[in-house]
């Protein structure tokens, strides 16, 4: 009788975790990269995929553990997608640690769901525990994507490789390619040093910050929502040397303050919108865009509904033409936040949709190059480390 029981409540315990480990994470995943529409590909502007280099600033595919060479019927970018989209440059970025209960304007650093995650994921046992350990992973990740694509995808590292690149695409438009940044510095685990390791994976820009406070700055999501604290500026002072940008993008506003006020080094903000057209405290004041402009930054607008308050193309075309219209064409961009847990306009395949509401709004097709990726490809060529 005690074997049968045994054995029945080891089926069912099996029965569990082939349905938690097996399905759990896939579940999550579509539940919450969603896309509001699908493009239709019929409706691709003529000369879309004319356009030399398209580029976007921000995506968090590499939180989801899929294949990214593999095409989804959910979530936003994978390389097919990207190779139908006749996307250049993706920015993946690394997401570490977010709060229980996330939302706009209140989290503590308290509790953890990427560790949850990790575990349904069935990452390493590290990953469960190790901001750092789970953060290198989803950078080797995306260096394993690209050894396993023979060819199709290649990680961005340097000047030399992005001039390479720009030259293998010109005669072969499939091509894609990635670089890394970090959506929150929490996963250096408060050591300084640790920035060479992540500079030697290949990351390029960091945010502070993401959603709480940490042990660098102030959040705009955050409790105290303070600045930059000691340690900060020995960060932000060891990432200019490195050529490591900053990102504004979820810093409070104390913390973009100091940063102005402690670096000359070149700004950008990943993803985000625009207070004028859509009044929150993660979006960028008037004061800050033309601070941004100024230092020859970048700005990316986002396509989520937070950013733009707006749940279509023409949404994002406005925030672009408001930022464009302060600071110049060449100082904006696409900063989708795709696979970020948000419900999105569209998946990558959609950014034909923002070209043609560019063009309903005037723009020529040279700025509407710059605007759809010309202008991250020459941000990195003037800021990205030699070799
Ligand atoms: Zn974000």
């Amino acid at each position: 009788m005690l074997r049968k029981i045994l054995y029945t409540a080891g089926v069912i315990l099996l029965v569990a975790a082939v349905v938690f480990f097996g399905f759990v994470p896939g579940i999550i995943d579509k539940k919450i990269n969603t896309t509001i529409h699908q493009t239709n590909a019929a409706d691709k502007v003529a000369w879309y995929d004319s356009i030399p280099f398209i580029a976007d600033l921000h995506c968090d595919e590499l939180l989801w553990h899929r294949d990214l060479l593999a095409r989804h019927n959910y979530g936003h970018v994978d390389v097919p997608r990207m190779q139908e989209a006749n996307v250049a440059l993706e920015v993946f970025t690394i997401v570490s640690k977010t709060p229980r209960h996330q939302n706009y304007d209140h989290n503590s650093d308290k509790t953890d769901q990427i560790a949850l995650l990790s575990f349904a994921q069935l990452r390493a046992p590290s990953d469960w525990f190790s901001l750092k350990a789970r953060a290198l992973h989803q950078c080797e990740d995306l260096h394993q994507s690209a050894a396993r694509s023979k060819g199709a995808f290649r990680v961005i590292t340097t000047r030399g490789e992005l001039e390479q690149y720009i030259k293998d695409r010109s005669a072969n438009r499939s091509l894609t390619a990635g670089m890394l940044g970090l959506e929150g510095a929490h996963c250096l685990e408060n050591d300084v040093n640790n920035l060479d390791t992540f500079y030697k994976t290949g990351v390029r820009y960091i945010g502070l910050t993401h959603f709480f406070d940490n042990e660098w700055a102030g959040s705009a999501h955050g409790i105290a929502k303070g600045g930059l604290t000691a340690k900060g500026k020995e960060l932000l002072h060891k990432m200019e040397q490195l050529h490591i940008m900053i990102d504004l993008a979820h810093q409070s506003t104390k913390t973009i303050d100091d940063i102005f006020a402690n670096t000359t080094g070149t700004l950008m903000v990943s993803h985000t919108g625009v207070r004028g057209l859509c009044d929150n405290g993660r979006n960028l004041t008037d004061a800050q865009i033309q601070e941004i402009g100024k230092r020859n930054g970048i700005i990316g607008i986002g396509m989520w509904e937070t950013a733009i308050c707006g749940t279509d193309a023409a949404a994002t075309a406005n925030s672009i033409k408001y930022v464009a219209d302060r600071i110049g064409v060449e100082h904006v961009a696409m900063g989708s936040d795709f696979d970020g847990a948000v419900d999105a306009t569209y998946d990558i395949t959609g950014f034909t949709e923002v070209v043609k509401e560019l063009i309903n709004l005037g723009y020529s097709r040279s700025d509407i190059e710059k605007i759809m990726g010309g202008n991250v490809r020459d941000f990195w060529l003037r800021n990205l480390p030699e070799n």
